[in-house]
């Protein structure tokens, strides 16, 4: 614990999950509200001039909207200090030349690839050489994303997916979240799996270091808080960072402690306010 505790009050960057560690979503406004601690914890790591990022596993909105949400429940979070899947995924698409793209989300998911340059096609358009299919929140989808989706598989484009979780909390119980179900049906036809670009890839945790302007090689030395042991932790714990769990979203204490190895954290918090105490 002596260790942990000198680990976070030395730690080069921090990543923070958004929803169930700084915030809840509020079904009333559709925006969100803070968790009691966590926009003190981030006003605190900015005047220390400490980097961080928040990045959620979410593909709905564009980074912009998301920091804008949790701006307007009083956080500081610049627009590039937020980051979604399609973040992650537009850096991953670029360094291996994938640049012609169907995207099977909507134009929150879309955003960041179009920033990033590459030639974004939608769900179910007419169009050959197809490099890759990227998979995200897409509410809508139907048999004609399904069609064209196989129909490059077939033709040679790699699957990647924003997200490969069964579930996601929401204040209303549990919600499924859209590419996993996505997903099971084009590796049902093509016996293709996704690479995974968002949490818990190692492309994922990759972006979030370079974007705070920290070497691979920091990864150690960074602290990522969550509340999801199969996106935060698995991510955290296998790069060796450290991994930080709250009690305020899909886990409880009790909960915690009975998970395996992998997604076991380094440390077990009730809530992400109690990081403050920790930053030396
Ligand atoms: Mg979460």
């Amino acid at each position: 614990m002596v260790d942990v505790a000198n680990r976070i009050a030395t730690a080069r960057g921090f990543i923070f999950d958004m929803d169930g560690t700084i915030a809840l979503g509020d079904s009333a406004s559709g925006g969100h509200r803070a968790i009691p601690g966590a926009v003190d914890l981030l006003a605190r790591l900015r005047r220390d001039g400490r980097p961080f990022r928040v990045f959620t596993n979410g593909s709905a909105k564009a980074p912009a909207d998301y920091a804008a949400s949790l701006r307007a429940a009083g956080f500081d979070v610049q627009d590039e200090e937020m980051m979604t899947p399609s973040v992650s995924a537009a850096e991953y698409l670029v360094a291996t030349g994938l640049k012609r793209v169907r995207v099977l989300g909507n134009a929150g998911t879309m955003a960041p690839l179009i920033a990033a340059g590459i030639e974004v096609i939608g769900p179910s358009e007419k169009a050959d050489g197809v490099q890759a299919v990227f998979t995200g929140w897409h509410r809508e989808f139907g048999f004609p994303d399904l069609e064209a989706a196989c129909n490059d598989i077939w033709a040679g484009a790699v699957l990647t997916s924003a997200s490969h979780v069964p579930f996601f909390a929401t204040q209303a119980g549990r919600g499924i979240g859209t590419s996993f179900a996505i997903n099971a049906a084009i590796t049902a036809l093509t016996k293709v799996k996704p690479t995974v670009l968002g949490k818990p890839s190692r492309h994922a945790l990759a972006a979030a270091l370079r974007r705070m302007g920290l070497p691979r090689s920091a990864a150690r030395e960074v602290v990522v808080v969550g509340d999801d042991p199969a996106l935060e932790m698995r991510m955290a714990n296998r790069a060796g960072a450290v991994s930080v769990c709250v009690a305020t979203g899909l886990q409880t204490l009790q909960t915690m402690a009975a998970l395996e190895a992998a997604e076991r954290p380094l440390l077990p918090l009730q809530s992400v306010g109690d990081l403050a105490a920790m930053l030396g």
